[in-house]
C-alpha cells in the first residue's frame, strides 16, 4: 500500500493543520493528541513518509530509526515522566485499530495507568 501523502498527520508535518509542537528535531515531531486519555498524551511521529511501524521499521534507514527513539526518549524525559513513568503504544494495522496511516507513537502518562489491555 502507498503512503497516503493526504493523511492527517502528513497535513500536520507539511504546516497544513495547526498543532502545538512540543518538540522536534530532523526526525521527529510531538505534539499533544487532540482526543486525550491520560492527562499526558502525546504523538511523536517520524517526519518521514512511513505509513506504520512495519513500514518504518522496514524501510526506514538505520539513522531514522535510530533518531526516532532517541527522541521518544528524550521526549519523556522533556515532559518530566521518565521517573514517574509513561507508556508507549503504536497502533499497527487493522487489528490494532490504527486510524491515522502515518506511523505514530502514543506516549501516556500523569497517572497510575494500570494494566496494559482489557481482559
Ligand atoms: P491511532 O488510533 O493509533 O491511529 O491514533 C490516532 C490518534 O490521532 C488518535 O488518538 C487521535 O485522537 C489523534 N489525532 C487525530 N487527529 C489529530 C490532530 N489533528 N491533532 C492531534 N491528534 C490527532
Amino acid at each position: 500500500m502507498a503512503y497516503d501523502q493526504d493523511n492527517i498527520f502528513a497535513k500536520i508535518l507539511r504546516g497544513e493543520i495547526p498543532v502545538e509542537k512540543i518538540y522536534e528535531d530532523g526526525f521527529a515531531i510531538a505534539f499533544p493528541d487532540i482526543d486525550p486519555q491520560a492527562p499526558t498524551h502525546v504523538l511523536i511521529i517520524p517526519t518521514g513518509p512511513y505509513e506504520s511501524l512495519d513500514d518504518f521499521a522496514k524501510n526506514g534507514t538505520v539513522a531514522e530509526i535510530a533518531g526516532f527513539w532517541r527522541a521518544v526518549g528524550a521526549i519523556g524525559r522533556q515532559l518530566g515522566v521518565d521517573e514517574t513513568g509513561y507508556r508507549t503504544l503504536a497502533n499497527t494495522g487493522p487489528d490494532a485499530h490504527q486510524e491515522v496511516m502515518h506511523f505514530h507513537v502514543h506516549l501516556f502518562a500523569g497517572k497510575k495507568l494500570g494494566p496494559m489491555l482489557v481482559r
